[in-house]
């Protein structure tokens, strides 16, 4: 298969020390009574790397949380379920962790269902962010941008291969 490199471990690397220290300010900006209230929450599979280096770097206390979402394509409401109990974000701020923003489709689900509980706030965060009109969703905080092209490696899956690269790669010819 050719391949080329978008981003590199370096760059991830040092693109999550920015994010790390931007994630840093904004809980150090909460109420000072809210700023052990925070969790962190993963959306598997793809969150796994980025989730493990990121919060890693992060200085400030908080809880970390995985959570595997699916939704049930063929309801044509296109519910979503997610394997937690929601009531364990209530009093917390809520910073979502995902790999890509694509469409959208999956963040603004995942928002709506933590919003029956009772957060703070939520928040949401992803490695990359694809460049598209019409998003149900645009992400508070991104590492990446990229235009609407099919990118795998560090967590991203090639047909679930491929998610154990260090680096962020495309498909090329
Ligand atoms: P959404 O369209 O709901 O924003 O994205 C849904 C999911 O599609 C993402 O969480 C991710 O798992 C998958 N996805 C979207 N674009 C890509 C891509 O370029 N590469 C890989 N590996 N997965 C993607
Ligand atoms: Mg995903």
């Amino acid at each position: 298969m050719n391949e080329k490199v978008l981003f590199s471990d370096k760059e991830i690397s040092n693109n999550l020390d920015k994010l790390a220290i931007e994630l840093d300010i904004y809980i150090s900006n909460l109420p000072k009574e809210e700023r052990n209230k925070v969790i962190f929450i993963g959306l598997l599979s793809g969150c796994i790397h980025f989730v493990s280096d990121l919060t890693r770097k992060i200085k400030s206390d908080h809880k970390l949380a995985f959570i595997k979402a699916s939704s049930y394509l063929n309801n044509k409401r296109g519910d979503l379920t997610i394997d937690m109990n929601i009531k364990s974000i209530d009093g917390h701020h809520v910073i979502i962790l995902d790999d890509i923003c694509d469409t959208g489709i999956t963040l603004n689900s995942v928002v709506n269902k933590l919003s029956e509980g009772s957060p703070l706030s939520i928040k949401t965060c992803v490695l990359v962010n694809k460049i598209l009109p019409n998003k149900q969703h645009k992400p508070d905080y991104k590492v990446f941008d990229v235009d609407d092209v099919f990118i795998y490696g560090y967590g991203l899956d090639y047909n679930e291969y491929k998610r154990n690269l260090k680096d962020i790669r495309i498909k090329i010819g």
